[in-house]
């Protein structure tokens, strides 16, 4: 099929590489015309395991085409997908200037019939909006053309997001006709072999469903969050209690994970649009302005820890930080609770070195050069001269350090372990003080 794709970021790009690799024909579009320059010298914006490869296989086969050229795209595809950002607006409401740019852009170019897919997490109403600015567009050209929308949510995670789009759990197709489902199950099929994967329902039940989604998770997160908060003021540890409840097949052992926060593009804007959503409503969305509160107060959880062990003066100390990416995986630092952490020692007077294996472009995009920064090209180079370490994301590369050489580089030894990934006697015995999330050490 032909397949066009507004919007070639996490879900844009990695969707339009799958679809290509499965043998259609994708033409991606985007109006960042430095990111289309870079695809077409075959650079890949983003880092996401396994997706250099298939875009660079599936341009070299003729399949994956990238533009700037709104009209090019529209007149290529028979789907044409929107996959732009839904950012937060200053309310908390999810910024549909982007999506309603893409439709605008197809009513103003369609000349033959398209099924128009909405990708993009945008709130309840939006699909009849998309339909209402495309047939605005096309009166105002005179013309009758056969359109239809769909919401298509895309549940994909960033670190795995090839695997989930060629593997997914579900894909739900929110649609008013009978043919716009067909040809979607078409289009999906090589996704879809082995057992049915496709739930089809009506347009906002399906834009609700992405919500209640991210809402669920971020929840779990901050459930446990909080748990783990209690858990150290009690005196228990709260791995101890994570094993004890995910055993529960109710509960199960996924996301439930205390830590330093959830971050990320699309759980914090997901549930503060939700709760937007529901407030215009006229309903009080009291469990998604909770699990926001916590999280807040989380994202400070590892300052405190820090401030808390050098008696508030943090002045003239420099804090080695290891992760910066939101999660592993991935170079994303939206929202990363890496970013609290670092305002927080910055505004304490505190200089940090910090390393991630691929968010180091991504910092020094975001923070510049500053005398209180130290972008270090490795693990140990981050924690040479720094007081303390504290490890704010889980990559499987700072799982398993020598505690013995960290604890002669560093000049406090002390481990801040904002996930924690390691067995706090086993820290212990190699002579490092250790700080986890709600295992025992209360403030
Ligand atoms: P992103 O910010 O990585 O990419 C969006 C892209 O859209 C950018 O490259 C931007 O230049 C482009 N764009 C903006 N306006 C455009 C226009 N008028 N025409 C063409 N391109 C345009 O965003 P993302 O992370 O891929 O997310 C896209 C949507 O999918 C959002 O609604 C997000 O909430 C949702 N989503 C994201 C994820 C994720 O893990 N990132 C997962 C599921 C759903």
């Amino acid at each position: 099929m032909r397949v066009t794709l507004f919007g070639t970021g996490y879900v844009g790009l990695v969707t339009g590489a799958c679809l290509a690799e499965v043998g259609n024909q994708v033409c991606c579009v985007d109006i960042d015309a430095a990111k289309i320059a870079r695809l077409n010298r075959g650079e890949i914006p983003i880092h996401e395991p396994g997706l250099e490869d298939m875009v660079r296989a599936n341009r070299a086969a003729g399949r994956l085409n990238f533009t700037t050229d709104g009209r090019v795209g529209v007149a290529h595809g028979e789907i044409l997908m929107i996959a732009v950002g839904t950012p937060p607006d200053e309310d908390g409401s999810a910024d549909l200037s982007h999506v309603l740019a893409v439709a605008r852009t197809i009513g103003r170019h369609l000349t033959d019939p398209a099924l128009v897919v909405n990708k993009s997490t945008v709130p309840v109403g939006t699909t009849a909006l998309v339909r209402e600015t495309i047939a605005a567009e096309l009166a105002a050209r005179d013309v009758t053309i056969d359109f239809d929308v769909v919401s298509n949510p895309e549940f994909l995670k960033e670190g795995d997001a090839v695997k989930d789009c060629m593997r997914p759990d579900r894909i739900v197709i929110g649609a008013d006709s009978a043919g716009a489902v067909e040809l979607l199950k078409r289009l999906y099929a090589p996704f879809n072999r082995n057992h049915e994967r496709i739930v089809t329902m009506d347009p906002r039940s399906a834009e609700l469903t992405k919500y209640a989604a991210n809402a669920m998770l971020a929840t779990k997160i901050s459930f446990m969050n909080e748990m783990a908060n209690i858990a150290e003021r009690v005196g228990a540890d709260i791995e101890m209690v994570r094993r004890g409840i995910g055993s529960d097949p109710r509960i199960g052992h996924h996301f439930i994970y205390p830590g330093v926060g959830y971050g990320g593009s699309c759980f914090p804007k997901d549930v503060q649009a939700l709760g937007r959503t529901a407030r215009e409503h006229g309903y009080e969305p009291r469990i998604l302005d909770a699990v926001e509160a916590v999280n807040r107060r989380q994202k400070d959880k590892l300052f405190e820890l820090i401030a808390h062990h050098f008696g508030g003066r943090l002045s003239g100390r420099t804090i080695a930080v290891w992760g910066l990416a939101f999660k592993p995986n991935t170079d994303d630092m939206r929202e990363a609770p890496s970013r609290a952490l670092l305002q927080r020692l910055w505004e304490a007077g505190a200089k940090v070195r910090v390393y991630d294996p691929e968010a180091m472009d991504e910092a020094r995009r975001i923070f510049g050069a500053r005398a209180d920064l130290a972008l270090c090209d490795s693990a140990q180079a981050a924690v040479d001269g720094a007081d303390a370490l504290a490890v704010v994301t889980e990559w499987k590369a700072f799982w398993s350090p020598d505690f013995v050489a960290l604890r002669e580089r560093l000049r406090e030894p002390v481990i801040f372990d904002g996930r924690n990934i390691y067995d706090p006697a086993q820290v212990e015995a190699a002579g490092l003080a250790y700080y986890g999330i709600g295992r025992g050490r209360s403030l």
